[in-house]
């Protein structure tokens, strides 16, 4: 039986990824905070919060992390841990550079240590294009992330392969564009729109407040993403990939498929600040613009190129943004658990 460790295995990524890894025969150990109320919404919600095994650690310190890495000969370790919330990494952007940056290094250098056969997943992300160089963005293209959170991972990326050149270590970076599903954080732009539509369509008529609407993401399914993450484990070689869809949509187009999934119409009128989205049978403003939400710095549009991963791996993201959309909806709708 392999084993996995998984950081951040509340996460969404992390109830996806030990779904799947439970699934494919895996003994699947979680790493969870020390300090923290453990969460394990998203696990009970995928049925799989009772099969893993829980190891506390804090990320933030080394022995506890060669702790960790001394305890089992893991076969395979995913780090997702991170304070993941760009907006949040400008009012904590030290911590974010802890986590997100010298976490990475921290589990890294245990693994040289004490478990080189190890093969280690680092949670990159399509934030480190920021201020995009080309379109679209494929494993060459060069980085000028715009946050704390997109410039901490570029640390977090490099020290991967600096790992991996310097050492040997089988440490794969997966640079993944947004991706999305009923368990994202209450926080990102896709649930919040999902939370606040579904609550607009049973009655408590609140407008969402946003901020730049013309931002475009290329938005997908974490299901997929997962699976990705796992296929580049299995290579012999390791590598780093970019995981997308290859298509990118504007925050407003992404509310017109939630809304339209709970069956409401919305009419767009005004523009900048005074943006809003009237629901059309009620009347009612059920979108406007807030510049709270505005970004210090922005990462206007991203879109990804996944051939790579797609020649290399055989992987191709299989559900598109109307229907992640329409999921998150619907679930929100169903049943509001967060
Ligand atoms: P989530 O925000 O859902 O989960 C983040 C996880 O990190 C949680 O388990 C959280 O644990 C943990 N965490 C937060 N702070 C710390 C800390 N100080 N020490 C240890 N653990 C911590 O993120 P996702 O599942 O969406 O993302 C997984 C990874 O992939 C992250 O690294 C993210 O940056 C990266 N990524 C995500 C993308 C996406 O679109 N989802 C795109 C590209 C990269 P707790 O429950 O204790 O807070
Ligand atoms: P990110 O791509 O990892 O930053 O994921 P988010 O879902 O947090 O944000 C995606 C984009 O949506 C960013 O460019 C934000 O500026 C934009 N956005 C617009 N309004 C909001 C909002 O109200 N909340 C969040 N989180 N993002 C918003």
């Amino acid at each position: 039986m392999k084993k996995a460790l998984i950081t951040g295995v509340s996460g969404q990524d992390g109830a996806y990824l030990s779904r799947l890894l439970l699934d494919k025969g895996y003994e699947v150990t979680g790493a969870r905070r020390q300090n923290s109320q453990f969460d394990s919404a998203r696990l009970h919600k995928l049925g799989v919060a009772s099969d893993i095994r829980y190891v506390d650690y804090d990320i933030g310190e080394l022995e506890s992390i060669n702790h960790l890495i001394r305890s089992t000969e893991f076969d395979e370790v995913y780090n997702l841990a991170a304070q993941s919330s760009v907006g949040s990494s400008w009012e904590q952007p030290i911590y974010a550079a802890d986590v997100n940056g010298v976490g990475v290094v921290r589990l890294l250098d245990a693994l040289r240590t004490y478990s080189p056969h190890s093969r280690f997943y680092q949670a990159s992300t399509s934030e480190m294009f920021g201020l995009v160089r080309t379109v679209p963005q494929n494993e060459n293209t060069a980085f000028y992330p715009r946050s704390p959170y997109g410039v901490a991972k570029v640390y977090g990326h490099f020290i991967t392969i600096n790992y991996r050149e310097s050492f040997g270590l089988h440490a794969s970076s997966g640079i993944l564009f947004n991706h999305e599903s009923p368990l994202r954080g209450s926080a990102f732009v896709t649930r919040k729109v999902t939370l606040g539509l579904s609550r607009f369509a049973r009655g408590e008529h609140i407008p969402i407040k946003l901020g730049n609407l013309n931002i475009c993401r290329d938005w997908g399914f974490a299901g997929d993403y997962v699976e990705g993450m796992w296929r580049m484990l299995q290579e012999d070689v390791a590598d780093d990939y970019v995981l997308a869809t290859g298509v990118t949509t504007p925050i407003r187009e992404f509310v017109n498929y939630a809304a339209e999934a709970l069956d409401m119409r919305l009419e767009w009128i005004g523009s900048d600040i005074a943006e809003h989205a009237i629901e059309r049978k009620t009347g009612k403003v059920a979108v406007k613009v807030d510049p709270n939400f505005f970004r210090p710095a922005e990462v206007d549009s991203l879109l990804g190129d996944a051939s790579k991963a797609s020649a290399k791996l055989g992987w191709k993201a299989t559900v598109g943004i109307r229907e992640i959309a329409a999921m998150m909806a619907h679930s929100d709708y169903d049943d509001w658990w967060s």
